[in-house]
Formats: structure tokens, sequence, C-alpha cells
């Protein structure tokens, strides 16, 4: 509980001063992005291939900040989420949706889809949580460059597994992960990626828990990973205040 504690607060802080700094270096990287974009349009390329070149390599630099600055900010952002009774079904599609669209294109992809019809519906903030499964999509993509299979499951716990919770599995056939990077697959800021920033899962946990959720992983380097989120099906029951 204390190294729960320790770490709620390392990461309250870390977002604080993350969002800041953001939000100073987001306009003047606008101008930047806009004039390196300026000038490769007024420069022609068989000119003067250097400036070319160069252009090119600020312009692709560029964009690496923007999407470390918006994942901040997004990653920064207090989440207060408005927990609606609503179907999860159409939620889960859409942010499957979203991220097939994102432009992350891998090989030859076949996407199976297993939604259970019958599932209740549950309180959830369909913005945030669309926010949270769209992470788990694109990475499930980003982790099969060579194309495989995208499979989505939804379906609900068993009775006897305690208060109902809707279940959603999402399992790619991509690399797997490594356990030393599953060790600190949470954490903000570690990525593998080149082009990674390392707060998709931070964001993706702190939304599911949020929703007083958990999200939970497996893993077979080489073989691929599911990444597994329960959602209480029944409102919280509301918390004891203490008498005025
Ligand atoms: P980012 O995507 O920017 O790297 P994340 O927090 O979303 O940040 O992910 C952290 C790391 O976890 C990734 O860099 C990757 O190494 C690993 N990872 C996440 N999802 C998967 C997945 N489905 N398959 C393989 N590795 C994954």
């Amino acid at each position: 509980a204390q190294r729960e504690l320790v770490r709620r607060e390392r990461l309250a802080a870390v977002g604080e001063l993350s969002a800041s700094v953001a939000h100073e270096v987001r306009n003047p990287l606008a101008v930047i992005a806009n004039s390196v974009a300026a000038l490769l349009r007024l420069s022609r390329p068989e000119a003067n291939s250097t400036t070319w070149e160069l252009l090119g390599v600020m312009g692709e630099e560029v964009q690496r900040l923007d999407l470390l600055v918006n994942g901040l900010l997004d990653f920064a952002r207090p989440l207060s989420p408005r927990l609606l009774s609503q179907p999860l079904a159409p939620v889960v599609e859409g942010a499957l949706e979203s991220a097939l669209r994102s432009g992350v294109r891998p090989g030859p992809l076949e996407v199976t889809r297993a939604l259970d019809p019958e599932l209740p519906e549950a309180p959830l903030d369909a913005q945030l949580l669309h926010r949270a499964l769209s992470n788990l999509f694109l990475n499930a993509l980003q982790a099969m460059p060579q194309g495989g299979a995208l499979r989505v499951e939804l379906g609900r716990t068993e009775a006897r597994e305690g208060p109902p919770q809707a279940l959603i599995s999402i399992t790619d056939t991509g690399t797997g992960i490594s356990p030393e990077v599953m060790r600190r697959l949470f954490e903000p800021f570690f990525t593998t990626k080149a082009l990674g920033t390392g707060l998709g899962l931070a964001i993706v946990r702190g939304i599911i828990e949020a929703h007083h959720g958990q999200v939970a992983v497996q893993s077979t380097p080489g073989q691929g990973t599911t990444f597994t989120v329960r959602l209480p099906l029944e409102p919280a029951p509301p918390r004891a205040r203490p008498r005025a």
C-alpha cells in the first residue's frame, strides 16, 4: 500500500510538471513545424539537396516532438470520468475502427471480433474508454509490422468470480513482450519504439482504474500478447461519508 501511494504521488508530480512543460512547448513547436513546412514548399529538391535533406530531418524531429507533447498533455489531463450506464460493444468497436484507420499499416491483417450481444450496460465514460482501448489496439497493430491476427473479445466474468465484471480481451500475434519489458510496461515514458512516447499504457491504466477496473497482460515472446481489461458492470457503491 505504501509503495502504491509513492507510485501515485510520483505519477501526479510527473503529470503536473509534464503538463506545464508541454503547454509551454506546444506553441513554439507549432511555429517551427509551420516554418519547416513553408521552407520545404519554397526550396526545390534538385537545386539544393542538402537544404532539402536537412529540412526533411527537421520535419521528422518536429513531428516526433509533437507526438510527445500531445502524449504528455493527454497523460497529464486530470481524469474525472463521467460514468454513465451504457453498452460497451459500440465503444469497443469504435476504438478498434479508429485504430485500424490510424495509419498504422501492418501487413495482411485478420481481425476477428467476438462481442457478447447479451452483455448488460456498464457505467462508463465512453470518451475516456475509447482512448484507453484505442491505445491497446494501436499497440497490438504496432506489434505486428508484418501483419497477423487481431482478436477482440467482449464477455463477462462467471457469477462465482464475485461482482459481475465485463471482460475485454485484445489478442495480437505480434512480437510478444520480453520479461524485462514486461516489468516496466506501465511506467510512464518507458518505450521500446523509435517513435514511441511510452505514455500509452500509463494512460490506459489511469483510465481503467478511474473506472474501478483492472488491466492485465499475458504474453509469449515471439508469439503474441493478450491485454485483458475488467470493468465493473454495476456502479461502485457510494463511498461512506463521515457524518457531519
Ligand atoms: P509506446 O506505445 O509509446 O511505446 P506504451 O506505454 O503504449 O508506449 O507501451 C510501452 C511499451 O510496451 C511499448 O514500447 C512496447 O515495447 C510494449 N508493448 C505494449 N503493447 C504491446 C503489444 N501488444 N505487443 C508487444 N509489445 C507491447
